[in-house]
């Protein structure tokens, strides 16, 4: 009732375009589902290239003025944000658990995520420090100055609607760059709700803009724009490698967080309790369906069978349903393609063998899927290689330090990993030679708003968080200095 409520009171059915709020040129909507039940929560202005061209002008126009504030001036207008977010934390969570399902807690904590991106970039925006260094002639001076990119681009996933949105455009705003978020379709609300509070905070017209639509035409339109001078996008490495095709005749600057398929490597010495409840939040978080999910869990051959055991009772335990009804531990899949191609990877893994332990029956309604382990699954099923995005969690035996790390890069992905050991000797190893961007150590989360969180190979490039995450929206400018 609150969200529903909130939807009514902030009217959220218009894209934000030039502090304007705005329909489709063509008055045409696109509904927004609530996936615990599959009804229509909302609608959202349909728009194409045109709304499109129009959030282009209005961020290049708007991008002169927004770069030359102090950026302390851009600090203030970030904070003010930050607090309204925190006064409507509760507003928000209950927006993200009815347009993306997760349970109330775990949007709660998506919330709190946001206000951290939020907070630490209104004081980052003070720190985009340049450089001197020593020049090779006497009458030379040499200083390096940072410029923000200019007009950005900000596509965003639906698993966390909100967080998503923040990181990406709170370092862009910091840093003297204006935004266009196209949020994705499943999940335009959280990304409006968010930009009702820009508003408030007082960005001014044009700075941040929210353009809402499906993938096509709005992504060609932002990403071939000369204008356009970055994108940052969150999402598939399939779409990221087609967008960053799109983006080449432009020369754009880019931040891809990508696809993950996270390694997760309990070794015989862990403490094993321990590594079960960090398999759990790793695998079970967001039902499976965030991209540092632990995807492929290995687990050494002495203490396998000990591992499954546990693992097995504790995903049992779980309970399933909507996100709103307190104790709620898996919420639905996002919509029926996501549950088709759960089945469709499960069914692989069963036809080459693996073994099949379900838990918690379906609720009746919404794109549920129901939680399972797979053990003994063979390294040739197709989950090895891609994100299973589900709370279905593979368990691999594997022997030696060498095999594991064998088996862990085997990917073409590289973004999250999980190391559970008690040896520091072997997690510095086996961390020094695993293909990602974030290790994991005795812990099954590692989101942090001040660290680098980012992946290689075709994970991505670029970093959200701290000052890396800042730098990304900067460029460097050199200036050679003749002192005659
Ligand atoms: P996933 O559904 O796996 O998170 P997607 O990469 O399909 O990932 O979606 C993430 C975001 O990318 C969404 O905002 C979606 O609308 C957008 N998107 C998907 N396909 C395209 C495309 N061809 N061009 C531009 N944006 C796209």
């Amino acid at each position: 009732a609150r969200a529903r409520a909130l939807i009514r009171d902030w009217n959220l059915k218009h894209a934000y375009i030039n502090g304007e709020w705005r329909a489709a040129d063509s008055r045409e909507t696109l509904d927004v589902i609530d996936p615990a039940k599959g009804d229509v929560i909302g609608t959202v202005p349909f728009m194409r290239t045109s709304e499109a061209r129009q959030a282009i002008d209005a961020a290049h126009a708007a991008f002169p003025a927004w770069s030359r504030m102090l950026a302390r001036e851009r600090a203030d207008i970030l904070r003010r944000w930050r607090d309204l977010l925190e006064t409507h934390q509760e507003d928000l969570a209950a927006l993200i658990t009815l347009e993306q399902g997760k349970p109330l807690d775990q949007a709660l904590r998506e919330v709190v995520g946001a206000i951290a991106y939020a907070e630490w970039y209104g004081e980052e925006a003070k720190r985009a420090y340049g450089q001197t260094m020593p020049a090779t002639q006497r009458d030379r001076r040499v200083v390096v100055q940072k410029h923000p990119v200019g007009v950005v681009a900000a596509i965003t996933p639906w698993n966390f609607p909100l967080t998503m949105v923040v990181r990406k455009c709170a370092p862009a705003l910091a840093a003297g760059c204006t935004v266009i978020v196209k949020p994705a379709e499943d999940t335009p609300l959280s990304a409006l709700a968010a930009a009702k509070l820009a508003e408030q905070a007082g960005f001014p017209p044009g700075v941040f803009n929210v353009v809402t639509g499906l993938p096509h035409p709005i992504g060609e339109a932002l990403t071939g724009d000369q204008r356009v001078r970055m994108l940052s996008f969150t999402g598939s490495t399939s779409v990221g490698k087609r967008l960053m095709e799109q983006c080449a005749p432009t020369m754009k600057k880019l931040s891809l967080e990508l696809g993950g398929n996270a390694p997760f490597i309990v070794m015989d010495d862990a403490d094993l309790d321990a590594a079960v409840a960090g398999a759990m939040i790793s695998k079970f978080r967001n039902s499976g369906q965030t991209c540092v999910c632990a995807n492929r869990i290995f687990v050494q051959d002495g203490v396998y069978d000990a591992f499954v055991e546990k693992f097995v009772a504790a995903s049992k335990a779980q309970t399933i349903g909507n996100g709103f009804v307190p104790g709620t531990e898996l919420g639905p899949l996002i919509n029926r393609q996501a549950v088709a191609k759960v089945e469709r990877l499960v069914a692989d893994a069963q036809k080459r063998g693996a073994n099949l332990i379900y838990g918690a029956a379906l609720p009746e309604e919404g794109f549920f899927t129901r939680p399972l382990v797979m053990t003994d699954v063979p390294d040739d099923a197709d989950c090895f290689d891609e994100e299973l995005f589900a709370p279905v969690a593979p368990i691999y035996r594997f022997g030696t330090e060498d095999d594991v790390i064998t088996l862990a890069n085997r990917v073409r992905t590289g973004l999250s990993s999980y190391i559970y050991s008690r040896d520091i000797g072997r997690i510095q190893r086996l961390a020094d030679r695993l293909e990602v961007g974030v290790v994991g150590i005795n812990d099954g989360t590692t989101s942090h708003e001040g660290a680098p969180f980012g992946g290689v190979k075709e994970s991505g490039q670029g970093r959200e968080g701290g000052h890396w995450g800042l730098e990304e929206y900067l460029e460097p400018k050199y200036l050679n200095y003749a002192l005659k």
